[in-house]
């Protein structure tokens, strides 16, 4: 019996989608006794599990209407709570029809893509940035324009130059695309003035900016910068914040903030894709936070991912050769590190061997390079693996260099 010949049906998009290189790598890393640094997950050790239980009282409370669909915009009380929560970092309390709750950030970027990006558009990206939305763009037609990024984060003065080349090359550049705070990958954080002049330049020139800032609230050290939406007041930047990093990545529970004519045609998006996210997820993450929970969580984790963030750093301070580059980040879940003259997918396989994982460069690069770089991220080893880890990893530049 012959089977399908898929080729002939399928759409061009799935024709050309690859897998994701990140995903294979991890598949190597699955080994028993691996270190991993390559998986940007949250520590499951102090996921607050009997908080999370003590919520599920909302399901005996008000189960006829959490088990029934629910508007597409998202749990009403679940929205109201966000909008006064988020209030000091949005600058104000936002309406309810400025905020979509999402399936995680990842559906929102997908909703903020097919609400803008025409296949052949182009968006334009910090270089590095996160391959999730690499892929997702690139599923939605994109093209990509990158700018580089240094210790503050995206390289704003080289904005204009990049934007007119690109233009003259035929590029339609429909948004800009920001991780602000704790840039996964590198970690850098954009500076206020920075902010200030994207913003500024963004008015010039008549640019969408996208706020993605699923890591603001993990800061350890020191104050946090203004966002830029708290700034903006012509409705051109649109936010997106998670609860996967700062609680549970497994309730798929996000939202994003912008001008409702924009809000207003992602729900009518979301509503041919999945209907509304999950009622009963909402309600319970709603629970977890009207119970004040998350107030009493965030403090932990902060402190229990800052002991691991400083674990890292004195163990590569202790173990790695003086000529690998990286910067301590003041939050989030990642170390960026440049090691020249390295390729690091050769060093994978013998930082493989020797059972410690990260994340190669170029998966990070929307039009190639990064080949000297990886990630490491330190919010999922245990603490006393990460000078191990760090051990391991130098081992593997010699070996490389033998
Ligand atoms: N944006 C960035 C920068 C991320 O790092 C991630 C997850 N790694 C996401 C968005 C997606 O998050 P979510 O779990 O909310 O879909």
């Amino acid at each position: 019996m012959s089977r399908v010949a898929w080729d002939s049906h399928l759409s061009d998009v799935a024709k050309n989608l690859r897998p994701s290189p990140i995903r294979e790598l991890l598949k190597l890393t699955k080994k028993p006794g691996m270190i991993s640094f390559a998986g940007g997950n949250p520590d499951p050790a102090i996921f607050p599990v009997a908080e999370f239980s003590e919520a599920t009282r909302i399901l005996s409370e008000r189960g006829r209407e959490v088990l029934q669909y629910g508007p597409t915009e998202g749990f009403e009380p679940l929205k109201q709570f966000l909008s006064r929560w988020m209030a000091p970092r949005m600058g104000r309390a936002t309406a309810p029809e400025e905020m979509l709750i999402t399936s995680g950030s990842q559906q929102g970027m997908d909703l903020l893509c097919s609400v803008l990006v025409n296949p052949g558009d182009s968006i334009l990206v910090e270089d590095p940035t996160y391959p999730g939305a690499l892929h997702t763009m690139r599923n939605r037609g994109a093209r990509f324009v990158t700018v580089p990024c240094d210790a503050e984060g995206m390289r704003v003065d080289l904005l204009p130059g990049i934007l007119d080349r690109a233009a003259a090359e035929g590029h339609r550049v429909k948004f800009v695309y920001a991780i602000v705070n704790f840039q996964n990958p590198s970690g850098a954080t954009l500076s206020a003035p920075r902010r200030k002049a994207l913003l500024e330049l963004a008015k010039e020139r008549d640019l969408i900016l996208f706020e993605d800032d699923p890591y603001g609230h993990l800061r350890y050290d020191g104050v946090s910068d203004p966002t830029i939406f708290s700034q903006d007041d012509e409705g051109r930047v649109v936010y997106a914040c998670s609860f996967s990093k700062i609680l549970a990545p497994g309730s798929r529970v996000a939202w994003m903030v912008g001008d409702p004519e924009l809000i207003r045609r992602m729900v009518m998006m979301k509503q041919g894709n999945d209907l509304c996210t999950s009622v009963v997820a909402q309600a319970l993450v709603y629970e977890y936070c009207n119970l004040g929970h998350l107030e009493g969580f965030l403090p932990k984790i902060l402190k229990h991912y800052s002991v691991k963030r400083d674990g890292m750093a004195e163990a590569f301070r202790k173990h790695l050769p003086a000529e690998a580059e990286y910067h301590i980040p003041a939050g989030g879940f990642f170390f960026w590190m440049r090691l020249p003259g390295v390729d690091t997918k050769e060093l994978f396989l013998k930082a493989v061997d020797r059972g410690v994982a990260f994340v190669t460069g170029p998966s990070f690069f929307a039009n190639g390079g990064g080949e000297d770089c990886l990630r490491l991220c330190f919010s999922f080893a245990q603490p006393e693996e990460l000078e191990e880890g760090a051990v391991r990893l130098a081992e593997a530049i010699r070996d490389l260099k033998s």
